[in-house]
Parts: structure tokens; C-alpha cells; sequence
């Protein structure tokens, strides 16, 4: 099979968020089953691991009145072909899509170039292609465009996170020369806005999310974010795959980046890590649970209701460490809880890869108490390292993540349904309470290390929908 994978971000070469990490590992996990996979990305000014990649071809895109050109530069891998974008003007900025005042104000423009640039190369570098794997906002006009010019590809929509839509106003369609047939109701039209994602859900041949509990709530009203009706409309055609995690990147015992290696039958470099990063960040934590959590700092990740749960739970003998970037209000709270309670607390607000490791290594307990969570990732790492995951019960979390039970010994982690710090600082004060009786909290973290999350069974259930995708464009 040739597929093509879309995407504005991918590992190792560009990463905002959990986005990267599921469609980097996908083209690796594709190639490996033996496919013929293209990944295309904007070949951004910060891209990494790319090593003097080839110029294949140039390319030119109308954008408003203007010949916009572009460069196509390849890198092959052991799995596949990595397609960049250049287009510097675009792409050659400090960040992917935005600065911390806001995103970048012509984003249509810059992933709408990208979209038409991605099939300008198919065509150019003559490459078979049986299905592109189209994901989230950035990359879905693609299937509008393949429908529009009649080309014979199919396309998966697959939904990361229906809260980030790309809606535009009106003057994009003239910018990018999308015909106005298109904007309608049933087509790319959203309120009166352009919606690329809406564009992504209505003319994909087949959609998918990223787990199965998110799939059912993105159609209803209370997690549709305006979508639902049209997801529903489509029902027949989505489904929720649940993401992975790669193992190779994401292993106790043979993660580079922690400070000690350690696996379920030998915890003991865990403590090591915990002694070890606590000297690092100056947090005591000998004899105290170390709570941790790597987020983006966004409403969807459930901080309000962090910051007052552990207004209270800071007065316990317990000690916290938060990595995370995002909405100032969110790290301003948490810098102040820093501040209320000094030497508990450390509020670290950067993205940093290897200080994610270390904490993941280091930390009891992971928290994840998000309003909403498509898969989520963060607590699928948290098992492997034995941080024990304190969620809420919503998409993937839900799917993933057993509430201890102390009847049965079952579980893998604690939840709690009700989206309320209460109801978070509660668990905290449980999780606190089950650390005390520590043959009761191994279990819990023995089980959760035992898990297995790695991307084996799903890729082969994105594969069986790559082949009714195929059959059918095929049947045309
Ligand atoms: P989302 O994609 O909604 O941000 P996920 O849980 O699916 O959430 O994935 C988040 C990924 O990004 C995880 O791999 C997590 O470790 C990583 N991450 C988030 N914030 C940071 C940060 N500040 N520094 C390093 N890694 C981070």
C-alpha cells in the first residue's frame, strides 16, 4: 500500500503536542509493516534531526494574485520519505503557529499554501499514492482539493482534537481560490466562517479520532464543539482508534535521557531518578509522594480545577512538579501557588523533552484531571514509568485508565467522573492516603506498568480502513 501521511507536525522534527507523536511514530510503524509511506510537513525554520535534506523539485501555488514558490526537499528513512515544504516565508518563523500574544494572524494562508503544496509534489515527483492520512485542522483542505480537482486518492480524516477547528473568515476562499460552491452549509461553511476542519470531516473518505469513548462524545452537543450534527451525519464512516505510545522512545529501561534506567521488576533507579531530579529543580522529596504532571497549560487540560485542588492539597506533606507552556493566566496561578507554598511546589514553565522524561521517571502519581482528552498520551507514558496515573473519566482517558478498585485489587490508576476540583482534591487526598500502604500502591503501579500501549494493534486497525479506502476509490 502507498500511503501518504499529512501533518503539521510530526516527531522528530517539529512537536507541539501529542499530535507529533502519533503521526511520526505512524509513518515508522507503516513503513515497518512493510508500506510505502511519504510524510509531508512544512519544513519549518526550527525543524530538527534533518540532515541536509535533497531539493527534488520547485513548486508554484497561486495565493491571492500572487505565484507563491516553494521548495520540495526530501530526506529518506530507513521507514519511508520525509516530504518538506520550504516555503520560508510561511514556514521560516520562531514558532509553528503562533507566538505567546496569539496564532500567527494569516494561518489559513500559511496551512492552506501547504495543503495545495502537498498535492503540487504528488503530482510533480510523479508518486503513487493510494491513501493520504490527512490530519487535525492544518491539513483539511486537502480532501476538498482532491475532490475538487477529481483526483483519484483517498483520504482517512483523522480527528485529534475537535476543539482547534481552523476557522477563518470568508476572504480566505478568494485567497486560496477555493470555489464558492463549496460554502455551504453541507460543505466548509461554519457560522459564516471557512472551517478546515469542517472541510476535513465533510469530504474525507473515512474520519477517525483517537479513541473510542471521544468518538462517541464528539457526537453530542457537549463535546461536539459545533460539530456534532455533521459527525453524526457521518457516523457510518468514523470510527475511534485508540493511539499508542512508542516503546523504542517512551521505555524505562533503555530511556537515555532519565537518570537511571529501571523496569517493574527493579524499581529501584526509579528512586534514583526521584532523589536525582529532585536535587535538580531543589524539591525535598524524600518520604513524600511526588506528584507530577507535563501539559500544555490549556483550558481542555483541566488546570482550573488543578490550581484550586492543590491550593488545599498543598497543605499536605505531599510535593508537586508541573512542566508545562501555555494561556499566561494558567502559569501565572501556578507560579503563584509556587510562591504560597514554597519549597512544595515547582511550577517549571518551558517545554523541555528531557525534563518531561526525568519527570515521568521521577514522579509517584501523574495528573491528568482534563475536561476533555481525545487519547491522551501523557497517561500511557505515566504507566510505563510507574508514575500512577489520577485522571478523569472522560475519552481516552476512560479508555485507558481502570480505577482502582479496593475490593477486587483491580486497576491501574485512580479516576473520578465529576469535572470538579472537589472532586479532584479528593482523589488527591486518596492518592495520598494509598501511597501510606505501599504493598497496595506497587500493586497499582506493577499493573500499570504491565500494560501495553504500543501501537501494534491499532496501526493494523488504521491498515483495515486504508484497505476499504483503497477498494473503494479503486471501485470508482
Ligand atoms: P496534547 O496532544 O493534547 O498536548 P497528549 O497527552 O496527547 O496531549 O500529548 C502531550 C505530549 O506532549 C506528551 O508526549 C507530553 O509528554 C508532551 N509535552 C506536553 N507539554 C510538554 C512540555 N512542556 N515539555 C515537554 N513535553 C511536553
Amino acid at each position: 500500500m502507498n500511503i501518504g501521511i499529512v501533518a503539521s507536525e510530526a516527531v522528530p522534527y517539529a512537536k507541539t503536542g501529542g499530535l507529533a507523536d502519533v503521526t511520526g511514530t505512524l509513518f515508522n510503524v507503516f513503513g515497518k509493516m512493510g508500506n510505502n509511506v511519504y510524510l509531508f510537513l512544512p519544513y519549518y525554520k526550527t525543524i530538527n534531526n534533518v540532515n541536509n535534506p535533497e531539493k527534488a523539485t520547485e513548486i508554484s501555488v497561486k495565493i491571492g494574485s500572487k505565484d507563491i514558490k516553494g521548495n520540495i526537499l526530501i530526506q529518506k528513512t530507513e521507514n519511508g520519505t520525509v516530504i518538506f515544504i520550504e516555503q520560508d516565508y510561511y514556514f521560516g518563523r520562531d514558532n509553528l503557529y503562533g507566538t505567546k500574544e496569539g496564532d500567527y494572524p494569516d494561518n489559513a494562508e500559511r496551512f492552506g499554501f501547504f495543503d495545495i503544496a502537498v498535492l503540487e509534489a504528488i503530482k510533480k515527483l510523479g508518486l503513487k499514492v493510494d491513501v493520504l492520512h490527512v490530519n487535525d485542522w492544518q491539513s483539511g483542505l486537502v480532501p476538498l482539493f482532491i475532490k475538487d480537482k477529481g483526483l483519484k486518492i483517498g483520504t482517512l480524516f483523522t480527528i485529534h482534537n475537535l476543539g482547534y477547528q481552523g476557522n477563518f473568515e470568508q476572504g480566505i476562499l478568494d485567497i486560496l481560490h477555493i470555489n464558492r460552491k463549496y460554502f455551504t452549509m453541507e460543505g466548509l461553511e461554519f457560522y459564516g466562517n471557512v472551517s478546515f476542519l469542517k472541510s476535513g470531516i465533510v469530504y474525507s473518505t473515512y474520519l477517525s479520532t483517537v479513541s473510542p469513548t471521544y468518538a462517541k462524545e464528539i457526537q453530542t452537543p457537549e463535546y461536539g464543539v459545533g460539530m456534532d450534527g455533521i459527525l453524526r451525519a457521518r457516523t457510518d464512516r468514523l470510527v475511534g482508534i485508540l493511539n499508542g505510545i512508542d516503546y523504542s522512545v517512551w521505555n524505562p529501561s533503555t530511556d537515555t535521557l532519565i537518570f537511571e534506567n529501571y523496569s517493574e521488576t527493579n524499581l529501584y533507579g526509579k528512586s534514583i531518578n526521584k532523589q536525582e531530579l529532585s536535587k535538580e529543580i531543589g524539591l525535598d522529596t524524600a518520604n513524600k509522594p511526588l506528584f507530577g504532571m507535563v501539559s500544555r497549560l490549556a483550558g481542555q487540560k483541566g488546570v482550573d480545577i488543578l490550581a484550586e485542588a492543590l491550593d488545599n492539597f498543598l497543605k499536605e506533606d505531599v510535593r508537586v512538579v508541573i512542566l508545562g507552556t501555555g494561556e499566561k493566566q494558567i502559569e501565572d496561578a501556578l507560579i503563584s501557588l509556587e510562591q504560597k507554598f514554597v519549597g512544595k511546589i515547582k511550577a517549571l514553565i518551558k517545554f523541555d523533552n528531557t525534563l518531561a522524561h526525568k519527570i515521568y521517571a521521577a514522579s509517584d502519581y501523574f495528573m491528568m484531571p482534563s475536561r476533555y482528552e481525545p487519547c491522551g498520551l501523557g497517561q500511557l507514558i505515566a504507566l510505563k514509568y510507574g508514575a500512577v496515573p489520577i485522571v478523569r473519566e472522560t475519552g481516552g482517558l476512560k479508555d485507558t485508565i481502570d480505577n482502582y478498585n479496593e475490593y477486587t485489587h483491580c486497576g491501574n490508576g485512580l479516576s473520578f467522573d465529576e469535572y470538579s476540583s472537589n472532586a479532584l482534591y479528593n482523589t488527591l487526598l486518596y492518592a495520598n492516603k494509598i501511597y501510606e500502604n505501599k504493598p497496595v500502591y506497587e500493586n497499582i503501579q506493577r499493573v500499570g506498568m504491565q500494560c501495553d500501549f504500543s501501537w501494534n494493534r491499532s496501526a493494523h486497525k488504521y491498515m483495515e480502513i486504508f484497505e476499504k479506502i483503497k477498494k473503494e476509490v479503486t471501485a470508482q
